[in-house]
């Protein structure tokens, strides 16, 4: 592997991260779907964020063949992208934990599924996309190469763009004026102050 020790602590962070979503699809595979809203771009939109959060970065820790974009990080960078990277992790746990068998990838709807207000998802509608741009900017600020840094943030702030109003159109259409209202309660990704009722 190369180079500086912040890559070993981007390394662990890394698998810390896959972990926690491996625990949670293996606890969700068999739950039903009941209805999905799945068009080709979001297949091409996943893709290019998964290049750019695990292809690239790995290609960059163990081959030399993304070398030719590294440049010098400020100093600071890689100590605040740690402290970035341990929020990330723990939103990205509570999303998940609160969400519990509701969570899927692709934009959809389980059997039974309901609506979660609680924990992490009280004040914040995206609490867990939150945590993938916190991720992703942690990235960049880690590994101190412009490709392997910054394309997943790029990439995931297109996927953020085009699926978030289209998964709140889906749960307005499920959930009707409970998730109206709970929308004027929350912020999108940071939590909207005052006592929500
Ligand atoms: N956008 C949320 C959830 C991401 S997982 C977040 O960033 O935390 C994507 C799936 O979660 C969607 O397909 C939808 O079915 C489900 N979902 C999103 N918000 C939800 C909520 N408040 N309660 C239950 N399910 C939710």
């Amino acid at each position: 592997m190369t180079k500086q020790p912040w890559n070993v602590v981007f390394l662990v962070g890394f698998i810390v991260y896959l972990g926690i979503r491996a625990v949670y699809k293996r606890r969700t595979k068999c739950n039903e779907r009941a209805h999905r809203r799945w068009h080709s771009v979001d297949n091409l939109l996943l893709v290019t964020v998964i290049s750019g959060s695990f292809v690239l970065p790995l290609l960059y820790l163990f081959s030399p063949w993304l070398a030719w974009a590294d440049y010098r990080l400020p100093e600071l960078a890689p100590w605040i992208g740690a402290v970035v990277m341990l929020g990330a992790l723990w939103l990205f746990w509570r999303s998940h934990a609160d969400l519990g068998l509701n969570w899927s990838q692709s934009l959809e709807l389980r059997k039974g599924h309901t609506l979660i207000q609680h924990g992490v998802y009280r004040r914040t509608r995206h609490p867990m996309y939150a945590s993938i741009w916190l991720w992703s900017l942690a990235q960049g600020l880690l590994l101190a190469n412009w490709l392997a840094g910054w394309f997943s943030f790029v990439a995931f702030a297109v996927l953020y763009f085009v699926r978030t109003p289209r998964e709140e159109v889906m749960m307005c259409e499920a959930f009707g004026e409970e998730y109206r209202a709970y929308m004027r309660r929350t912020g999108r990704l940071f939590p909207r102050r005052g006592e929500p009722s």
